[in-house]
This record gives C-alpha cells, sequence and structure tokens, in this order.
C-alpha cells in the first residue's frame, strides 16, 4: 500500500475488499489481484477477485434492495445522490490522488475527470425528477391513453481502466437516480476507485444493495461478466470498452433479450481545412489527441490536414508537443504520464514502427521510453501516413500523433469515414456552409466543430456503426435505464 499511503488520501476512502449488500467482503474463494502503479511498476494494493459465485451474491442482493430503492420518491432518490457529490467534493483532492496513483494519469486531469464524475451524478439526480410521461390525445372517446417511465430493475455496468470514476458515474448514477440498482464490474486495472466511490455513495445513504461493486482480477472479469449477463434478473447491462469484448457481451445479453447500452472503440478523423484558425486547430489536437495519455476512445487518432496549410500546421504541432513533460503524474509540472501496461506501451510503439517502416515521415521521435520501471511512451509525431499503415485502422490509445495530407473537401470526408468505426469526429473551419456539409458528411455520432473537447454531462455521448449502441449523459442517459409503458384505460 506505500504509493497509496500517501498523506492526503484519507486511509478510510482506501477499500481493497467487494462491496455487496453494504458490507465490504473478501471473495468467496479467498483469492486476491495486486494493483500496480502504472508510473513505477509498483503494487499498490491486492483487491479481492471475485467470480461467477460473488456475482450471484450480488445479483440477489440488488433484487431484495430494487424495490424499495424504486419506491422512494424520485426527491428521496436526489436528496441522497446529492450528498453523494457532496462527499465528492469533500475528498476530491484525495480522490484524484488515488486515480492518479492507480490509471497514471497527471493530478491536474485527475481533479478535472473527479470533477466530471460527480456532474454526472448531480446531473442525473436532477434528470430522474423529470423523467416526465405523455398523456396522448385519445383515438376513442371511450379510452384515455397515456405513457409512465419506469426502471428497468436489477442492472448492471462493467467499465474501463481509462476513465475509472467517470464512467462508473455516467452509467451507475443514472440507473441509481431512474430508481434501478446497479451491480458494477469495475476493470481489473482501476478497482480501488470504484471502491472508493461505493464507499462515499454508502456514507451518503445509498442503501445496503443498491450499488454493489464485484471486484475481479482479468481472467475472473470474464466469469463475472457472464454471470451477470446469464442472470434473468438483471434486465440491463451497460458497458464501455472494446469493440470486440462489447459483441461478446451483446451476444449473451441477447439470451434473455437484456436491454444492452454500449460504448466502443473509435477511429475519430481530426480534419483541419485551408480556411481554420490553425493556432486554434493546435490547441484543440492538443487536447484531442493527448489528453490522459491518448487513451481515450474519442482521441483524435488520424489527424487529417488540407495541402495549403500543412507545413505550417506541422512546425506549430511540433512546437506543441515537444513542451510535453513525461513523468509521474503526481510530480510536478508533468503533463502527461504513463500508459496502463506494458502491452498498451507495446502497441503505440508497434502502429509507430509499422508507419515509419512504410515511409511515414518522422517528425517527433518517441515510442516506448526506459523510465522509473513505469509504462511510458514518449509523444511523437508523424506525417504523411497513408491508408496503407496499421495506425490508419487502429485505435492507437497512445501518444502518438499521426497526420495525413489530403487535397479536396471530399477526400477528408471519404478518409474520415473509412473505417468501422464511428464515435467521435472533428473539424476545423471558419466557412459556415462547408461546416453544415461536412458534419452532415461525417459518419459519427458526435462531431465537434472547431473544439477538441465535446463531452459535458449535458449531451449525449454515444456512437454509432461498431462503436456502439445507446448514449450516456443528456437527458437520454437517463432513458437508457428506464422502461416506457403505455397505458390505455377504458372509462
Ligand atoms: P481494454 O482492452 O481497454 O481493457 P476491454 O474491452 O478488454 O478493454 O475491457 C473493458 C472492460 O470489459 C473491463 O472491465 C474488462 O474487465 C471487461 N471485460 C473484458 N472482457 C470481458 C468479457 N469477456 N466479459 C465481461 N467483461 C469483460
Amino acid at each position: 500500500m506505500g504509493d497509496l499511503n500517501h498523506n492526503i488520501i484519507d486511509q478510510n476512502l482506501i477499500k481493497t475488499q467487494a462491496f455487496i449488500d453494504g458490507k465490504w467482503v473478501d471473495a468467496l474463494s479467498g483469492q486476491t489481484t495486486a494493483i500496480y502503479n502504472p508510473a513505477n511498476n509498483n503494487i499498490i494494493a491486492h483487491v479481492a477477485d471475485c467470480n461467477g459465485d460473488d456475482t450471484k451474491k450480488a445479483i440477489i442482493s440488488s433484487q431484495q434492495a430494487q424495490p424499495a430503492w424504486a419506491a422512494k420518491t424520485a426527491k428521496e432518490r436526489h436528496t441522497i445522490l446529492m450528498y453523494w457529490v457532496n462527499l465528492m467534493m469533500e475528498n476530491h483532492d484525495a480522490l484524484a490522488h488515488i486515480l492518479t496513483i492507480e490509471q497514471g494519469k497527471p493530478l491536474a486531469e485527475a481533479r478535472g475527470e473527479i470533477t466530471i464524475a460527480a456532474n454526472y451524478i448531480e446531473w442525473y439526480a436532477e434528470e430522474g425528477r423529470r423523467a416526465y410521461g405523455d398523456t396522448i390525445p385519445t383515438n376513442n372517446p371511450a379510452v384515455r391513453l397515456s405513457v409512465i417511465k419506469q426502471p428497468v430493475g436489477v442492472t448492471a455496468g462493467i467499465t474501463p481502466w481509462n476513465f475509472p470514476a467517470s464512467m462508473i458515474t455516467r452509467k451507475g448514477a443514472a440507473a441509481l437516480a431512474a430508481g434501478c440498482s446497479f451491480i458494477l464490474k469495475p476493470a481489473p486495472e482501476t478497482p480501488i476507485m470504484a471502491l472508493a466511490l461505493a464507499k462515499l455513495a454508502h456514507d451518503a445513504g445509498v442503501p445496503a444493495g443498491v450499488f454493489n461493486i464485484v471486484t475481479a482480477g482479468k481472467d475472473n472479469a470474464i466469469a463475472v461478466g457472464k454471470a451477470l449477463t446469464d442472470s434473468p434478473i438483471v434486465r440491463k447491462l451497460g458497458f464501455t470498452g472494446s469493440t470486440p469484448v462489447g459483441k461478446i457481451l451483446m451476444q449473451q445479453c441477447a439470451a434473455h433479450v437484456k436491454k444492452i447500452s454500449l460504448e466502443l472503440g473509435g477511429n475519430a478523423p481530426f480534419i483541419v481545412f485551408n480556411d481554420a484558425d490553425i493556432d486554434a486547430a493546435i490547441a484543440g489536437v492538443m487536447v484531442s489527441k493527448f489528453r490522459n495519455a491518448g487513451q481515450t476512445c474519442i482521441c483524435a487518432n488520424r489527424i487529417l490536414v488540407q495541402d495549403g496549410i500543412y507545413d505550417t500546421f506541422m512546425d506549430k504541432f511540433a512546437s506543441a508537443i515537444d513542451a510535453f513533460k513525461l513523468g509521474n503524474g503526481l510530480d510536478d509540472n508533468v503533463t502527461i504520464g504513463p500508459l496502463i501496461n506494458q502491452q498498451a506501451v507495446e502497441k503505440a510503439d508497434r502502429l509507430l514502427h509499422d508507419a515509419l517502416q512504410k515511409k511515414a515521415k518522422n517528425i517527433i521521435a518517441g515510442g516506448a521510453y526506459d523510465h522509473d520501471h513505469g509504462y511510458f511512451c514518449h509523444p511523437s509525431l508523424i506525417g504523411d501516413v497513408s491508408e496503407d499503415m496499421d495506425i490508419f485502422h487502429t485505435e492507437i490509445f497512445g501518444p502518438v500523433a499521426s497526420v495525413m495530407r489530403f487535397k479536396h473537401d471530399d477526400d477528408a470526408v471519404k478518409l474520415a469515414n473509412n473505417t468501422q468505426f464511428g464515435l467521435a469526429a472533428y473539424f476545423y473551419s471558419r466557412d459556415v456552409g462547408r461546416c453544415h456539409k461536412i458534419s452532415e458528411q461525417l459518419e459519427y455520432g458526435m462531431v465537434g466543430i472547431n473544439t477538441g473537447a465535446m463531452t459535458t454531462v449535458e449531451a449525449p455521448f454515444g456512437g454509432i456503426k461498431e462503436s456502439g449502441l445507446g448514449h450516456e449523459g443528456s437527458h437520454q442517459g437517463l432513458l437508457e435505464w428506464m422502461e416506457q409503458k403505455y397505458i390505455c384505460t377504458g372509462l
């Protein structure tokens, strides 16, 4: 526990057991799994390694707890959820430190994520009070038609390691605000944040069984997922992760026609047209490409720059990348942290070298970087990328900026849409006609025009094609955890 024994962290927040039915419990098997600090490879804790049996226990607990939670008024749930928000804000610094130690992102980014995670709870707490139904003008004087919204029931979430706090509240708080109980399987790499959030939820008054956390290492994660999807009691699964795993879970959910929402992989184009404000585009691409060391599903993955400004853009981009300071996210002035594990470093490095071998231009040399036993990857910039390179088709999930040149608008749209993914796309232009036309032509669930950062609790986050199903955030995010019931009343 050395790294987590930091003077800023309230040790009461550090939990290593699973949280089932309001109690901290070991895995039934007694097994634990080691959690590493990606900045130095230190073991920071051993956490309960649950399996299908623990999951079944959590499902029963959630089933017992859900009716009473659903019976509370939306205002009562709002009060408890807002208390949870307040506890997160009171523990903001400690939570941010836990996040950096467990996941690696620089402290400033970790603080931002804790705020966003709390914002999701606040948003859904408020939206829960506005889950309005409909009354419909009747087709027959002898009947009345209406629609009400009700909680789905027992629900589950499976979350990734790249946003260990906000991915949980973006699902869990929606479920709770809707009146569902929620069983979470956090990522094997980042369970400590999930458990800290559960502790605060419990302290805020979320009743036993309403928010259960089943932690598991990589191997048992599959068994936990299977137990959740196999159970007819669980009526909905919200998942964020890779497209291949999303497909497996979708198949598993088919057995009971379980409701499902999926936030999967991306391959975001970031297009800069000749008429763009280049400095604004540089600021945007720096955020979009390098946030979380390039480990977000909406990161700029293919940067497409028009011929007329290509050289100027590349000069400015190279200077901005040069200014990064790589290191342990807890250290002062560090602006880019480690990747999550050694495989992530190897993947980014492999994609970089494949591109260089196929004649991409090496502008800022980067890649795997040996430092303090951590999983570091130095930011890099390559130009003249082409469609035959693996990096064009693959989600990089690392700090490699990959830039292509294009001539005409139609070329950019064609390149941008040449992928099975459809999560986020960005472009920079000052021409209003082009802005309308290109945003309509891009086959993506989210389009940022003249901005590199568009995620916010108020807006619907979600992808099309193989990037997913459904939305999180916005009023739509709440409805994913509710059923719509049509009622026809004869008079
Ligand atoms: P990544 O490669 O970024 O870790 P994954 O899609 O593999 O993305 O993992 C995202 C989440 O899905 C994690 O919580 C992981 O444990 C979980 N997961 C991976 N495979 C399965 C599976 N077969 N069933 C259920 N959950 C899974």
